[in-house]
């Protein structure tokens, strides 16, 4: 890979970079497939922690009993577009490509995600918030590869919920919020995290709306001043997916749903979640 120079691109799904191409937005002198390296594609739940290969599919995540146990997970991975694009597309090449409409990047930030990449220079871990550095641009050298993700299990009393509106199945959320919740005494919220997608240059993570839950009981006002704090927080700009206004709106009203679901789960009931479609 080092050989071909900087103009040569790895290929795992190929459902981002074949699209780019066709559009003459990407032009790699070379393309390196990576999908016959062996042992990275795998999907693991071992010692409190979800191992997910970078070539593990979305729809082969979708249908983990492993990865099942952190339910935000299979959310994610069960609401990328539509069968085609799941059945090819990896975890890997999402979070590789650090596209800010792409659903993986919002869901693994509520969670303790280290990805580790191998490269010229051997292997290192990278906490998520730091391997993303802008959008489309990752902390990846030259010839350096994403081989795994690994998650950490949420404690019990954890629930998580990845919530997107979109157009149809096969384009990207117009918004997105995922939550996760830790519940304590009196279904308090002991911990929360609250990310944004599609409404900013890299996903956000709503801090302030946090912020109004930890320590708090759910009740509809904790959840409209976390809707509302979250609402501040997008950044979204107007587009042919909506206007600016529309889409922090929709924030608001996809914070209240996400964590809504999230707290269910983390009360142990078994709740259907995913995505919001303006047609099917
Ligand atoms: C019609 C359509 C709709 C879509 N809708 C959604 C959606 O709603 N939500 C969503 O999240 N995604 C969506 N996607 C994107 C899809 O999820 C892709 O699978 C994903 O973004 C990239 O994964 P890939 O394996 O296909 O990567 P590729 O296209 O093969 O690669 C993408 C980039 O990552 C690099 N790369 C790939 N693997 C690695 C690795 N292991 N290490 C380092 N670099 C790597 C490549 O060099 C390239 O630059 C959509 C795609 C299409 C075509």
């Amino acid at each position: 890979m080092t050989d071909l120079g900087e103009e040569a691109r790895l290929i795992a799904g190929g459902q981002s970079l074949i699209p780019l191409m066709k559009m003459r937005l990407a032009r790699p002198v070379a393309l390196v497939d990576i999908n016959h390296i062996p042992g990275i594609s795998g999907i693991e739940g071992r010692g409190g922690e979800l191992r997910l290969g970078a070539l593990a599919r979305h729809a082969e995540i979708e249908a983990s009993a492993a990865a099942a146990a952190i339910p935000i997970v299979h959310d994610c991975a069960a609401g990328i577009a539509d069968v085609q694009v799941r059945n090819m597309g990896t975890i890997g090449g999402s979070v590789a490509e650090a596209d800010p409409s792409g659903d993986w990047g919002a869901t693994l930030l509520t969670l303790e995600t280290r990805v580790v990449c191998v490269g010229p220079n051997g292997e290192r871990t990278v906490a998520l918030e730091e391997f993303v550095k802008d959008a489309y641009t990752t902390v990846l050298g030259q010839g350096e590869l994403v081989r795994e993700i690994i998650v950490k299990i949420p404690p019990a009393g954890s629930g998580g919920a990845c919530v997107a509106f979109k157009r149809s199945a096969p384009v990207y959320a117009t918004a997105s919020v995922a939550a996760q919740l830790t519940l304590g005494d009196k279904d308090t919220v002991a911990d929360a995290r609250i990310v944004l997608g599609c409404v900013g240059l890299v996903a956000i993570r709503a801090q302030e709306a946090e912020a109004e839950l930890r320590g708090k009981r759910l009740d509809e006002k904790t959840l409209k001043r976390a809707a509302e704090a979250a609402r501040a927080a997008a950044d979204p700009q107007s587009d042919m997916r909506g206007s600016a206004e529309y889409k922090r709106t929709l924030v608001a009203a996809l914070v209240k749903r996400a964590v809504g679901i999230a707290a269910r789960r983390a009360r142990g009931e078994k709740v259907e979640g995913g995505h919001e479609y303006a047609a099917r």
